[in-house]
């Protein structure tokens, strides 16, 4: 507000002023775009336009004429003219003229041809022996350049499209020129090759020298300057003539090369998130794979664990099953010998009386033997140590011989033993381990008559070259069909009816399978509760064939 209105007094104090202002004002007529000849011959730049625009605004009436910059400086000496444009300050004080204020900083800078150096920077013209450097005639600033390199060869041109040219020399290194209007003209004359450094260097400023005769001239252009500074008028002229050739295209390509960094940044960043992203993906999916492995070791361990825990809670059943047969079937012997023998001691007794009781202690003795042996036999069978003992048999006359032993018990039951030869036997040779096959018919024999009320017990032979078979049949109680497997275990009895009272450690049958096992045969069982059982087991002949 406080400018529009100081706008208004310095316009409306200098109008009176311009009814006898006639002024001559001179440019040089090859400084673009500050001011120059065009190609239709007119005076044209950014110093004239400003010109005008303070002539519009006082209404003077100036001439404006161009020449070379000899010639309109000899013209203001000569006082043929009231100013001269374009101008630079001479940095002393100059008691022959008056000076404006500035319209513009100029500076200057180095441009190279890009088809010539790839990179061009101070450095490299530093690095260089003796480069060539075209510049226009000028003093201090061949200092300048010497400065830089000293064994610089300076070539002077005093035209500024000869100068832009000589860039395309491959001779010429660089050149050293005033930086916005040798970009200007390289636009112009469509050299984009052609790059600047973006040294600016030796800043002046560029106003007008008017002839101390004229000193309003200098008030006019100092006051209007003001006024189209504030008015907007002077950013028109200068976004006319100077922003699209004031950056360089060392600014340029640097705000490429920062564009192309920022770019690059943010690609790395990207890559560096995917490349994450993917890390963090196969970690999971490893994890993952691991977790399952372990779920799946774990199910694994889970089930051993419980197969460890069926074995154990078994081995606790038949510690426990062990306890209870063992206490019952070394107590009941022992206290049969015991109270016997005590009997005998302090009561008088016939001699009948006697020797039955002695039976009865003999008999508790063979029990508690058979129930040591078979406590001896499983263990060596569990642990893995027994033995297989393997010579030439008779096995008829094993079973005759068991036959004739078990034929009394039998008939003391009210049983028929029988022993039967299914078809007549081999008469080859027939090897076996002798301890354990009549071990094993023993207890099948025991069994037998031991679990038959009445009826018959019948043992049947078949001897092969290659194999022996035996059946041993009862009329007995039979087994119910979900016992007949694990009878075989350890410790297992079935359950008896009430009638049967029979003693048994429940360990001869799992003796005999794992004897008939050691000596490569198998053992079968078929049994209908009530009626009766046969077990069947077949060994091979184990001598030469
Ligand atoms: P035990 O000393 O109890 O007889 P075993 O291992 O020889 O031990 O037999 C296991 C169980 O099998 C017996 O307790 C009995 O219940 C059943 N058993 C064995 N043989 C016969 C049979 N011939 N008839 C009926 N049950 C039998």
């Amino acid at each position: 507000m406080h400018k529009i209105l100081l706008l208004f007094i310095l316009v409306s104090l200098l109008k009176p002023l311009h009814l006898d202002a006639q002024y001559t004002v001179m440019f040089s007529d090859d400084y673009p775009p500050y001011n120059y000849t065009n190609n239709n011959g007119e005076l044209v730049g950014f110093n004239i336009d400003i010109l005008n625009a303070i002539q519009d605004l006082y209404k003077l009436e100036i001439t404006i004429e161009g020449n070379s910059w000899k010639t309109i400086n000899s013209a203001l000496d000569s006082n043929n003219t009231d100013a001269i444009g374009g101008a630079h300050y001479p940095g002393i004080p100059d008691i022959q003229y008056l000076y404006t204020r500035s319209t513009l900083t100029t500076s200057h800078c180095f441009l190279y041809n890009s088809n010539h150096f790839d990179k061009f920077s101070l450095e490299k013209l530093r690095s260089l022996k003796e480069p060539k450097v075209a510049m226009w005639d000028n003093d201090v600033l061949i200092h300048y350049v010497q400065s830089i390199n000293p064994s610089a060869k300076i070539i002077l041109i005093n035209n500024y499209d000869e100068l832009i040219k000589e860039l395309e020399n491959k001779e010429i290194t660089c050149i050293f020129a005033q930086r916005v209007g040798s970009m200007y003209q390289a636009k112009l004359l469509g050299k984009d090759f052609i790059h600047s450094l973006d040294h600016r260097i030796l800043e002046r400023n560029m106003g007008f020298k008017i002839s101390k005769s004229t000193p309003q001239l200098a008030e006019y252009i100092n006051n209007g300057l003001e006024v189209i500074l504030a008015n907007g008028k002077y950013q028109q002229i200068y976004d006319k003539w100077i922003p699209k050739y004031n950056k360089s295209q060392n600014e340029l390509s640097k705000y490429i090369r920062y564009s192309l960094i920022g770019g690059g940044i943010i690609l790395t960043l990207f890559l560096l998130t995917l490349i994450a992203n993917y890390l963090l993906q196969t970690k999971i999916k490893n994890k993952t794979r691991d977790l399952q492995l372990q779920l799946k070791l774990n199910s694994t361990i889970m089930v051993e664990l419980e197969q460890q825990k069926l074995k154990a809670e078994e081995s606790d059943r038949m510690k426990s099953a062990f306890l209870a047969n063992m206490s019952h079937e070394i107590r009941t012997p022992m206290n049969g010998i015991l109270g016997f023998t005590e009997l005998l001691k302090t009561v008088d007794f016939s001699s009948e009386k006697r020797s039955q009781f002695i039976d009865i202690i003999q008999q508790s003795g063979h029990r508690m033997l058979s129930t040591i042996n078979n406590i001896i036999d499983v263990s060596k069978l569990q642990c893995g140590i027994e033995k297989f003992d393997s010579k030439k048999i008779q096995p008829k006359s094993i079973l005759y011989e068991l036959r004739d032993f078990f034929e009394h018990e039998a008939e003391t039951k009210g049983l028929i033993l029988s022993l039967l030869e299914k078809v007549p036997s081999s008469t080859k040779a027939f090897y076996t381990d002798e301890y354990k096959l009549n071990s094993i018919l023993t207890n099948l024999i025991k069994n037998a008559i031991k679990y038959t009320l009445k009826g018959e017990v019948e043992i049947a032979y078949l001897i092969s070259d290659s194999k022996a078979e035996f059946w041993v049949k009862d009329s007995g109680i039979g087994i119910p069909k979900d016992k007949q497997a694990s009878i075989f275990e350890q410790f297992v009895q079935a359950e008896l009816p009430h009638s049967i009272a029979v003693e048994g450690s429940g360990l001869g049958l799992s003796i005999s399978r794992g004897y008939i096992e050691l000596m490569q045969g198998e053992i079968k069982l078929t049994s209908t509760e009530g009626i009766g059982s046969v077990f069947y087991f077949s060994i091979p002949n184990l001598g030469k064939k």
